[in-house]
């Protein structure tokens, strides 16, 4: 075959938290829109192998691939913006990228070599790169997380450095993203910091084709002009990107400034022109919303948004699709262990609870789920928010005394929930956690195979306990079904209350499979029944 794949590396400077995933999302939709194969992918720099293990208060939440890899979110961003099919392969972190060298060293496959930087850990980053691609693969973008002159990202950009000599430089494009902070005293905004953080990069042998500059207002093209004179990459590849309203504006805009052209003509691509109108009309739908809701997320994890970036991007796409703006509004769980569900859920026309581990505030998201069942209010539970209706269901009205989940209390004498291991036979779920895709069976004329539209789904796992089938018959007695199974196993999956409006407890996480072009069924499903209880529409 010979064909070559192009290549697009995306760097951050001056600041971080700029938007390069979602730069580079925009940029992959861009690109798949012109009629090229694009895969995607994500270097970050911290040690941690992957992000599993880190806090999500810290960093946000934890996507999951279908094949099982526990991933930066802007993972996420990626799938909600393209086709791509991302991997294991698309995520690499500074530990991931350690560990296998060290590992090849400890098994002696670099036959006695002083084991360095420049070469092994470089060339492994490299092999990184190529691991993406497949036979019809047109471009890779890979985004390098952090910013130019973190130390902990050094290698990373000496990989590109050495992947642009190697592959040839019409083949590759650099693109670096930085900010110009307007300074209110003078009224001026200023081009000094990206004129360092260039140099930075050149200082390394990275030479930016392109810079996108991240600016609360438009800058007139005589800045954009001195940036190009100060920074020598040319005055027709300096764009600027102003803050939007909505992420999903940001092709748009990036297209607008004709960005993707610059990119198709320097990479030499064969390239249709895009047809953006499909996602230029959901994002007027996105601007102009027919009502208005407000639904309640119960969780634990409520300081900081990104905890949850799926569900809310999720709430967004059905809400779109529907006309309707939902204000999710965050409740902390904790908050219902003090005070009535009356008091803080009164004015909510629904409530979701989204996944989590460990005890904190699990009581609070019993007693929504408990409000949710009594009051008709439809409820959508996501992993430990299935778990918990699954708990609530059984204490208050199969009358288990104590229910739990073997997780929160090991002793419970109904463990309703209990550990996978006891239960099933899977093995090939990363550690003891049953993560990525798995098949799931609908029950015919549920509620939940009229919103698929189809019998069988597959849908995305991250979780070690589950639904104890040895209670599976008096759940149904009393009216909450099984309505999803997986057939290997014949875990249960899906479990929804009989004479509810709405009321679907999910094992997965269907959250990461909305897309805004492709809202999720049982997203869509839920808040059409919020719509139908719109409590502000019945106090006007
Ligand atoms: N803590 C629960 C479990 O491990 C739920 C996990 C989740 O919500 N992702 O099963």
């Amino acid at each position: 075959m010979n064909r070559k794949t192009k290549h697009i590396f995306v760097t951050g400077g001056v600041v971080s938290s700029l938007g390069k995933g979602l730069t580079s999302a925009s940029l992959g939709m861009l690109i798949e829109s012109r009629g090229l194969k694009v895969a995607m992918q994500k270097f970050d720099p911290y040690i941690n192998v992957d992000p599993g293990t880190m806090s999500p208060f810290q960093h946000g939440e934890v996507y999951v691939t279908d094949d099982g890899a526990e991933a930066d979110l802007d993972l996420g961003h990626y799938e909600r913006f393209t086709n791509t099919k991302l991997t294991r392969h698309s995520n690499y972190t500074t530990g991931q990228i350690y560990l296998s060298v060290i590992e090849k060293e400890r098994a002696g496959v670099f036959l006695g070599a002083t084991v360095q930087v420049v070469p092994h850990i470089t060339d492994e980053i490299k092999a990184a790169i190529n691991s993406v691609i497949t036979p019809d693969t047109d471009v890779v973008i890979t985004e390098i997380g952090g910013t130019v002159g973190d130390i902990e990202g050094r290698h990373f950009l000496e990989a590109i450095r050495q992947f642009g000599l190697e592959k040839g430089r019409e083949n590759v494009v650099y693109i670096h993203l930085t900010y110009l902070p307007y300074l209110r005293t003078t009224d001026e905004v200023k081009t000094k910091p990206t004129q360092h953080s260039v140099d930075w990069l050149r200082m390394i042998g990275v030479t930016p084709d392109a810079l996108i500059c991240r600016t609360e207002k438009p800058v007139p093209q005589s800045m954009k002009d001195k940036i190009s004179l100060l920074t020598s990459v040319p005055k027709g590849a300096v764009f600027d990107a102003p803050d939007v309203e909505s992420i999903y504006e940001l092709p748009l805009l990036l297209h607008e400034r004709g960005f993707d052209d610059f990119i198709v003509s320097r990479l030499g691509l064969d390239a249709r022109t895009p047809d953006l109108t499909r996602w230029k009309e959901m994002v007027e739908r996105q601007r102009k919303p027919d009502v208005e809701i407000d639904i309640a997320i119960v969780g634990k994890y409520m300081t900081l948004e990104d905890s949850y970036k799926s569900i809310f991007e999720a709430i967004d796409h059905a809400g779109t699709s529907l006309g309707v703006k939902v204000n999710a509004n965050k409740i902390h769980s904790e908050e219902l262990e003090k005070r009535s569900p009356e008091e803080l859920l009164r004015n909510q026309s629904a409530i979701l609870v989204p996944g989590g581990f460990g005890e904190r505030g699990i009581e609070g998201k019993i007693v929504a789920a408990g409000y949710a069942r009594r009051n008709s209010v439809p409820y959508f539970g996501i992993c430990l928010g299935m778990q918990v209706a699954t708990i609530e269901f059984a204490r208050n009205v199969l009358g288990l005394a104590g229910a739990n989940s073997s997780e929160i209390d090991p002793k419970t004498p109904h463990r309703v929930i209990s550990l996978l291991d006891a239960q099933a036979k899977i093995t090939d779920y990363g550690g003891t956690q049953r993560c990525g895709a798995y098949r799931c069976r609908l029950a015919e004329g549920s509620i939940v195979h009229k919103l698929y539209g189809v019998l069988e789904i597959s849908e995305r796992h991250r979780h070690r306990f589950e639904f104890n089938s040895a209670y599976k018959e008096i759940f149904e007695k009393a009216g909450m079904k099984i309505v999803g199974t997986n057939p290997e196993e014949n875990l249960v999956e899906i479990i929804n209350l009989e004479d509810h409006p709405y009321f679907v407890g999910v094992q997965f996480h269907p959250e990461f499979q909305s897309k805004p072009l492709r809202p999720h069924p049982l997203f869509v499903g839920f808040i059409n029944a919020a719509l139908s209880k719109n409590i502000k529409q019945h106090q006007r």
